[in-house]
This record gives structure tokens, C-alpha cells and sequence, in this order.
């Protein structure tokens, strides 16, 4: 199953990484668009207002060695090393997605403190208490073991250090709104198919596995509405001949995550699609 499953990662991800930089850009995750959604900005600044809003979100004003687990094309990554005068490395399961980072980090002068490879994250090739900040800016969704996930981002943290996640969740199951429903399954598997995705757990359930591993000052939040915005940006963006030529040459598994962006706008309407937050210290 995770063989599967990771071949379908990587094939998603190495067939539409480069259509979505020259389209999109370099960051590969939502936009923030204040805390009640409706601020107005160019989506790429929306992409990086998220980044710096996670981090005072977190409390994190330093770094000196960060692991960016799920890097994409290290848009994070470079961004960070870029602003904390840090070393980073940078892991995804996309080769294409690696060597474009390694050849971003080289344009922007920071090959000598930026390493991009293809690795796990749920076998982290590092030792024990490597780094000070652990960043995963949207691929926790992707993982088919959360607890392993979140196990080996503790393990590889340095005592003191940070875990800063953001991922897509699912809402939660209190006693009031129940169980997830059939339609809401139903709903959840499409998501799941067409973004490679095993399965999404709940906030809370992200909480109760943080606990259980011993991170200390755990803290969570749900910013499904200051970032739910962006799918109605990209969904408009792809209305665009440049767009849609080379979404068209890209294959059929980006052609239907495009076809499918309103799965995503729905799902947070409905209250089903959540995007946690989930930050705290070894
Ligand atoms: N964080 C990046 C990219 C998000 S896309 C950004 O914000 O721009 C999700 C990323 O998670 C992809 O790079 C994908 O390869 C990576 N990923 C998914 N499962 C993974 C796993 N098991 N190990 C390492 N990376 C994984």
C-alpha cells in the first residue's frame, strides 16, 4: 500500500510541480488572507503572508538548522534559510521536485547552506536531535502513518527545538456534530484520489498523537478561514490559455487536480476540510 501510494505521490508531484511554478510560482500551499479570510492581496504575497504568520504564530523569530519535511520545490525552505541566515534541508518523495529545489537554492546563492534530497518522512534518514526548527507545510495529508510522522519529526528535533505543521484535516468528530457522514466519506475519497492522499485525521487526533509523543507547550488552531480563499484564486487563474495549453500537456493526473480544485472550495464550505495548525517543543 505505501509503495502504491508513494508512486502516486512522487507521479503527482514530479508530472505538475513544474506547471504550478510557472503558473503559480514556488510556494505550493494555501494563501492567508487574514484572520477572517477577506483581506484582498496578490495570491503569491497571500503564499508568503502565510508563511510569516505561522511563524509568529509559533513564536519562532530563529533558526539555525531547519528540516523542511515535504518541501515541494523548497519554496519554504529557501525562504526560510533566506531569513534566518540558516542551514536547511529539504525533503520530498518528488525527485523532479529536488533537483528543481537544489537548482533554485543555486540561483539564489544558497547552495553551499540549502540540501534538497528525496527522503521519507516517515524514515527520516538523520540522526537524533538534529534540528531546531522541523517545518511541514502541507504534506502531513499525504502521510499514511501520522503517528510514525509525527514520531520521527520528534526524534530528529534537537531538545528545545520546534515543530511547526499546517496541514489538511478533516473537522473534527465532537459529540455534537458526530461521526463523519456517508456523503462526507464520500466527499473525503475523492479528495483523497485525486491528490494522492491515504487519508486525513482530525485536529484534535493530530493533538492527542503530539501529546503521547511528549511535545511539550503543544498548541493548536484551525485557519479554515483565513485561508480558504485561495481555491476560488486558482480556480480563476486557471481559466487562462497559457494554463490550460500546458495543463493539457501535463498528463491526466494534474489535468484532474485542476478539475477537481472545487472539491477543495466545497469542502471547506461545508465545514468538512479543515487547515490545522500544530506547533510545539522537544
Ligand atoms: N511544503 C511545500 C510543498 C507542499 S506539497 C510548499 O509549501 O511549497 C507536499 C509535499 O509533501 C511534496 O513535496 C511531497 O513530495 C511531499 N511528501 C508527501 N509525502 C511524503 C513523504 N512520505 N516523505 C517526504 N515527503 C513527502
Amino acid at each position: 500500500m505505501t509503495s502504491t501510494l508513494y508512486q502516486q505521490i512522487q507521479q503527482f508531484y514530479d508530472a505538475s510541480s513544474g506547471l504550478w511554478e510557472q503558473v503559480w510560482g514556488e510556494h505550493m500551499h494555501h494563501g492567508y488572507y487574514g484572520p477572517e479570510g477577506n483581506l484582498k492581496k496578490e495570491r503569491r504575497q497571500a503564499q508568503i503572508d502565510l508563511i510569516e504568520e505561522l511563524l509568529i504564530w509559533a513564536s519562532v523569530s530563529s533558526s539555525s538548522h531547519i528540516l523542511d519535511v515535504g518541501c515541494g520545490i523548497g519554496g519554504s525552505s529557501l525562504y526560510l534559510a533566506e531569513k534566518f541566515n540558516a542551514t536547511v534541508t529539504g525533503i520530498t518523495l518528488s525527485p523532479v521536485q529536488a533537483n528543481r529545489a537544489a537548482e533554485r537554492a543555486k540561483i539564489a546563492g544558497l547552495e553551499t547552506r540549502a540540501n534538497f534530497q528525496v527522503a521519507d518522512a516517515l524514515n527520516l534518514p538523520f540522526a537524533d536531535d538534529s534540528f531546531d526548527l522541523v517545518w511541514s507545510l502541507e504534506s502531513g495529508e499525504h502521510m499514511p502513518n501520522k503517528i510514525k510522522f509525527l514520531q520521527e519529526c520528534y526524534r530528529v528535533l534537537k531538545p528545545g527545538g520546534t515543530l511547526m505543521m499546517a496541514t489538511w484535516c478533516h473537522r473534527p468528530l465532537t459529540e455534537n456534530a458526530g461521526q463523519l457522514t456517508d456523503k462526507e466519506r464520500k466527499q473525503l475519497a475523492e479528495i483523497y484520489r485525486v491528490y494522492a492522499l491515504p487519508y486525513v485525521i482530525s485536529l484534535p487526533e493530530y493533538e492527542a498523537i503530539a501529546e503521547n509523543l511528549s511535545f511539550t507547550n503543544i498548541r493548536t488552531a484551525d485557519w479554515s478561514t483565513a485561508v480558504a480563499p485561495f481555491w476560488d484564486v486558482v480556480i480563476d487563474s486557471t481559466f487562462n490559455p497559457l494554463v490550460l495549453v500546458n495543463l493539457l500537456l501535463s498528463g491526466w493526473s494534474t489535468i484532474q487536480g485542476a478539475l477537481s480544485l472545487g472539491l477543495m472550495r466545497d469542502g471547506y464550505q461545508q465545514g468538512l476540510i479543515k487547515f490545522g495548525l500544530l506547533c510545539g517543543n522537544k
